[in-house]
């Protein structure tokens, strides 16, 4: 017995394929890939839940921070009116392209298959943006200008 030569290894190496994660994201309603989305607010629980992962973020960004430095300042925690979650839908499952432009409710069921392809709140109309910020160009770039 020769005890210098290790023996053959018989369980051949492969390289660990990575875990299958999804392509993208998937329909709420079916889970086929998703064509469409929209944003709903958070619910209370979701609310909570985001606020607690952000103090416990904060509270590890200050464990962490460099006791040398000024810390940053302590910024106000989002609120809800600050937050939105999207929702996925696939083409079947889709909600009209205008219910899509609003933010909805968060007790919104959508894409609930009852009510497509409208939904079972009434979406927040999202104010129009202000163009308060008017390019000022040379006349001569203005179309129709002199
Ligand atoms: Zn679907
Ligand atoms: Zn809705």
């Amino acid at each position: 017995m020769d005890s210098l030569t290790p023996p053959a290894p018989t369980i051949p190496i492969e390289p660990a394929s990575p875990p299958a994660l999804p392509e993208g994201p998937v329909c709420t309603q079916c889970a086929a890939p998703a064509l469409v989305n929209w944003r709903r607010r958070l619910t209370d629980t979701e609310l909570a839940d985001h606020l607690a992962l952000e103090r416990e973020r904060r509270a590890e960004a200050r464990l962490l921070a460099d006791p040398q430095r000024t810390p940053p300042p302590d910024l106000p925690l989002p609120t809800a009116q600050e937050l939105t979650r999207i929702v996925y839908a696939c083409g079947a499952h889709a909600i009209s392209l205008e219910a899509a432009a609003h933010i909805h409710a968060s007790a919104c069921t959508a894409p609930n298959e009852a009510d497509l392809p409208g939904c079972d709140c009434t979406p927040e109309v999202a104010p129009k943006e202000p163009l308060d910020v008017v390019p000022e160009l040379p006349a001569h770039w203005i179309p129709g200008g002199p």
